[in-house]
């Protein structure tokens, strides 16, 4: 017999051009080397598709999370430098080393480990962190100058970069900007191949004189931690889902778990074949949530469940069964549907979930 296969009811679509419009957006904003962010999965996109989508670009690394996510850009033979962006574990140095991944270091003791585990090999490149504010990694800028001079004395080890990180690009001017005078004051540049600091909204928002390369995660994705730029990205992931059913309730009746919704008037209900199991949030219940249907807003009805959610399609008496549904996506932003869910984008995109297929486009 012959086998078949029916089409998902919630799907990720991944456009990939938009991926190469914001990255051309970084380069010619920045003028400068990009690192392109591609830690969680790649924000949700998918790690591997996004990689080999970029791979051709001649970016100088790919930054990940773990030595995990780097691994899997290794078994598919990936070209991009790797640069692993937070801290390694003791555990973890071993298969670095051995991969020439990029550690970035944060104290001398991890520096002395990495380079007797690189023993007998070509210095390994490494890159040195600074912490100017960020409070989760790096030399205190007090302590970088003997940090420093104790690992340009390592054999081993070859530093090659400099980097310092943002905590709020996007909320706090003249901070970041004392942020930016610490770092371009802390060293001498011309020590280092790479020196980097911009996220995302450091990029958009500020400039520097020193730095080289710049990290850009989400507006690659096309998505801006500011909204003032949002214009100039497109959207990479659109969010689908399918309407299942169409009924109509009369006046009165409850919607969903914990009954928070009763009709106001007679409705003209679709339930859609998505929920918090796809990683669509329950904490959008009861906040005036919308969705696309047939280009027109629709208001959620009720709590969000596992893997249905209900909507008024009353004022849409053209829709049916089977209708395309735009959960999030170039017309409804995940921004504006994170700041629903009290959370951010980067929180909704890495927590799409795996049972929510990804179409590359
Ligand atoms: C995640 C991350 C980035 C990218 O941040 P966005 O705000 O998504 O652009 C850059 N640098 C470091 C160290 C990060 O951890």
């Amino acid at each position: 017999m012959k086998s078949i296969q029916s089409p998902p009811r919630t799907w990720a679509e991944i456009n990939l051009s938009a991926l190469k419009q914001n990255l051309k957006l970084a380069r010619e904003r920045s003028g400068q080397r990009v690192m392109a962010v591609l830690k969680a999965g790649a924000y949700g996109h998918g790690l591997e598709q996004i990689a080999k989508a970029l791979d051709s670009e001649g970016l100088p690394f790919f930054g990940v999370a773990s030595v995990i996510e780097a691994r899997r850009l290794a078994a598919i033979g990936i070209q991009t430098r790797i640069y692993l962006l937070g801290p390694t574990f003791p555990d973890e140095r071993a298969e670095a080393v051995y991969h020439r991944w990029v550690i970035s270091i944060s104290t001398k003791e991890e520096a002395d480990h990495v380079n007797t585990l690189n023993q007998g090999n070509d210095p390994l490149p490494v890159h040195i962190t600074l912490d100017t504010g960020m409070g989760r990694g790096g030399f205190l800028p007090d302590q970088l100058t003997e940090g420093l001079a104790h690992i340009k004395s390592l054999p081993n080890l070859t530093v090659e970069g400099i980097g310092s990180h943002l905590p709020s690009a996007d909320e706090d001017k003249a901070f970041t900007l004392a942020q930016f005078k610490t770092f371009e004051s802390a060293f001498d540049p011309s020590e280092f191949q790479y020196i980097h600091i911009a996220n995302s909204a450091g990029l958009l928002d500020y400039s520097s004189k020193i730095t080289n390369m710049v990290r850009p995660g989400l507006m690659l994705y096309g998505i801006s931690p500011l909204l003032e730029y949002q214009d100039e990205l497109i959207p990479v992931m659109t969010l689908k889902s399918r309407v299942s059913l169409i009924r109509t309730l009369p006046k009165g009746h409850g919607i969903s778990y914990g009954r928070e919704t009763i009709l106001e008037r007679d409705t003209r209900v679709a339930t859609i074949g998505a929920g918090y199991g796809d990683g669509y949030p329950r904490s959008l219940s009861s906040k005036g949530t919308e969705v696309i249907i047939r280009g027109k807003r629709c208001k959620l009805l009720g709590r969000v469940t596992m893997d249905q959610i209900m909507v008024d399609v009353t004022d849409l008496p053209d829709c049916e069964t089977g209708d395309e549904v735009e959960l999030f996506g170039p017309e409804l932003l995940v921004s504006e549907i994170a700041q629903k869910a009290g959370t951010i984008a980067w929180e909704i995109l890495t927590g799409i979930t795996p049972r929510v297929t990804r179409i590359y486009l």
